[in-house]
């Protein structure tokens, strides 16, 4: 009897080896839906440099919030890329051909373009 191994990414699994923590583990598919960047810019939001400095040391928030503010957009600055709560959005804007996959063992999200793992 042939055992199949586990695909070490696949489209087509549940379970595949995580590209963030390297183990086995099963995997949760998530589809992608978009909403236009809403902003007076009209460009995507990031808060960096002098920017996330005011931000640090912005007393209209506590000191633990803001530390968490700063957190949030240090991680977005090195180019993480995360689930995160924002505001519900309503949208029937679906992204085709992208979907992303969440660890089960360690959180960690990737990204599937075209069928294929963005590394
Ligand atoms: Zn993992």
């Amino acid at each position: 009897m042939k055992i199949n191994p586990v695909p070490l990414f696949s489209l087509k699994s549940n379970r595949f080896t995580c590209p963030h923590c390297q183990q086995e583990s099963d995997q949760v598919w998530l589809n992608v839906y978009a909403e236009p960047v809403n902003n007076p810019a009209g460009v995507p939001l990031r808060i960096e440099g002098e920017g996330l400095q005011q931000l640090a040391q912005n007393p209209q928030f506590p000191p633990d919030v803001r530390e968490q503010k700063v957190a949030y957009w240090n991680k977005v600055n090195s180019g993480d890329v995360f689930l995160d709560r924002w505001a519900p959005v309503q949208t029937d804007l679906f992204v085709a051909g992208m979907e992303l996959s969440v660890c089960r063992s360690c959180t960690g999200l990737a990204v599937w373009l075209g069928g294929k793992l963005v590394t």
